[in-house]
């Protein structure tokens, strides 16, 4: 446990962070949030569940603002299913 105190010195060099406003991966180049930044995310929220969905809605309107911007048209239909129903407490 003690040995875990930074685990941002152990984290790999390419973190699994949005790029915007593209919100693609940096880490991996999948759509953002991509699984391994999933895992993360939950294991970083783990005790506060509401805190997560109400990180990922904020994210998810940004997302929602550039990518309609980028398209020149409405927001892609899928964001609440790729940002929030993985999220959820099952
Ligand atoms: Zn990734």
């Amino acid at each position: 446990m003690a040995a875990r105190r930074r685990p941002e010195v152990s984290r790999p060099s390419r973190p699994h962070l949005p790029m915007r406003p593209l919100w693609r991966c940096r880490g991996c180049g999948a759509e953002w949030p991509c699984q391994p930044a999933r895992l993360s995310l939950l294991v970083e929220y783990r005790d506060d569940r509401t805190a997560l969905l109400v990180y990922l809605g904020t994210l998810m309107a940004e997302a929602g603002a550039q990518l309609s911007q980028l398209n020149g048209h409405a927001a892609p239909a899928n964001l609440t299913e790729r940002f929030l129903s993985w999220a959820r407490a099952r």
